[in-house]
């Protein structure tokens, strides 16, 4: 076998990326767009040490279990790349990703719960993050796989419709008033990113616009014809990242019109959120999962209960009025600030919010004598600190409930927990449809 070489195989399985997974004499090819079971011709495009890339050339056997992908953008932009599984196929997938990671990295015997997946999977993203480039004209839209090249994109069926409408006016805008736009290789230029996100319950967007420098000119100007054209947008802000950095958004952000924070609702509960602030991107599925996390907690309105990773409170705030006291805490002190209002909007008033460190707060919170029956983690993909989760077996909380948006490094932590506690069940929950993400949520109870 060499590359170049035309092959046929049957997929037998899936990578973590969506990928199908053919072997040919024990080595394993990896595949895009292939659906387990089916008999392909593909071309061996890449041959590494222990696995190689394939392109898919024909469809000898076709499953059931694909679709078209109604996005025209598929085949060039690296955004949701499991569009041509059937939505039923996506979640079978999702949660035997999960029950496989369990058995390879905990070795133990954890109920995984059927997947909690989605009533209508698309037009979930309440946020979307558009690069802008100058190429032969303003364009933007999503990076292609593996590069910052940018496929121009005019519709996107992830995102909320009057995302696409408000993307498609900004672009007429920023031609009209001829923006400077930012150049990553020469590091020049203004105008980086457009963010846009939505309340969902709460019909208000709000716009920032990341800019290299504080300089923007007829930024009010263009907020105002946004605003007028579409009435919800209630803010318009702008980001100033100066740094030569993949990461998004600056330090620095001002109002450039109307307010400085979008409003949402989570089942009975309000919420402010601010630009810097992580709020989950599906509405649909973030109340689903935090019922799921609330039902884990088994609060009886007695407990204390810690948040940790809180955001802008929601979790926490959704445990308020069914513990006796909630102890948030965030690294972002925006989101700190959010969460604090949010309490107050919310007659919330039996919580305590603290911006900081989850490892080091928590330290502080058991020296001053707090005992939590119940906590509650959501960390970032990287997981949780190693001295977080040596707290956590020290302060021995009954319950805990960790919300984990990447499975390997849960599992990772589970390794750590389980010397105290036992691992009651997992619950994979859909919160990016047509993506190979999953979100899980995780009961633990102290071991008797
Ligand atoms: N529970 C919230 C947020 C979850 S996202 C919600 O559901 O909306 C994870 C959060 O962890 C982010 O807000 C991020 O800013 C925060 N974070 C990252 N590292 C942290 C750390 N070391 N300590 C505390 N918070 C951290």
């Amino acid at each position: 076998m060499k590359k170049n070489d035309i092959l046929t195989g049957t997929v037998i399985d899936y990578t973590h990326e969506g990928n199908g997974v053919v072997k040919i004499d024990g080595y394993p090819v990896f595949i895009p767009h292939t659906v387990k079971d089916e008999r392909i011709t593909f071309k061996l495009i890449k041959q590494n040490k222990g696995f190689g890339i394939g392109k898919l050339v024909s469809i000898e056997e076709e499953s059931a279990d694909r679709t078209t992908p109604p996005c025209i953008y598929y085949h060039q932009c690296g955004g949701c790349n499991i569009q041509h599984l059937t939505y039923e196929a996506q979640l079978t997938m999702k949660r035997n990703q999960v029950k496989n990671l369990v058995h390879k990295m905990t070795k133990l015997d954890i109920p995984v719960r059927p997947i909690i997946g989605m009533d209508h999977p698309w037009r979930y993203r309440n946020k979307s993050q558009l690069p802008v480039q100058y190429n032969n004209g303003i364009v933007t839209g999503f990076y292609k796989p593996r590069s910052h090249d940018i496929v121009p994109i005019e519709e996107c069926l992830i995102q909320k419709e009057s995302h696409d409408h408000i993307m498609n006016a900004i672009r007429n805008l920023l031609q009209k008033y001829e923006v400077s736009i930012y150049d990553e290789r020469r590091h020049k230029g203004n105008l980086r990113h457009i963010v846009l996100r939505s309340g969902t319950k709460v019909d208000e967007t709000m716009i920032v616009f990341v800019t290299k420098s504080q300089k923007l000119p007829n930024a009010e100007q263009m907020a105002e014809e946004l605003m007028t054209q579409f009435p919800h947008i209630t803010s318009v802000r702008q980001n100033i990242n100066p740094d030569k950095t993949n990461v998004i958004l600056g330090r620095k952000s001002l109002t450039i019109l109307g307010n400085d924070y979008i409003h949402d609702q989570l089942d009975d509960l309000t919420f402010e959120i601010s630009d810097m602030s992580f709020y989950q991107v599906n509405h649909e599925q973030t109340e689903k999962l935090y019922r799921q996390a609330l039902k884990y907690a088994e609060l009886t309105g007695t407990e204390n209960v810690i948040d940790a990773y809180c955001g802008i409170g929601t979790i926490g705030l959704f445990m308020a009025s069914h513990a006796d006291r909630v102890y948030g805490v965030e690294i972002v002190e925006k989101a700190i600030m959010d969460a604090k209002r949010n309490a107050g909007n919310n007659q919330l008033s039996n919580t305590h919010f603290e911006a900081g460190k989850a490892e080091e707060i928590i330290i502080r919170w058991q020296q001053a004598g707090i005992k939590p029956h119940v906590v509650m983690v959501d960390p970032p993909r990287k997981g949780c600190d190693p001295v977080f989760i040596e707290t956590l077996l020290e302060l021995e909380p009954a319950r805990i409930v960790y919300v984990s948006c990447n499975p390997s490094t849960l599992m990772r932590d589970i390794q750590l927990l389980q010397a105290k506690y036992d691992i009651e069940a997992l619950t994979p929950v859909d919160m990016f449809p047509q993506t190979t993400h999953v979100e899980v949520v995780c009961k633990m109870t102290l071991k008797g």
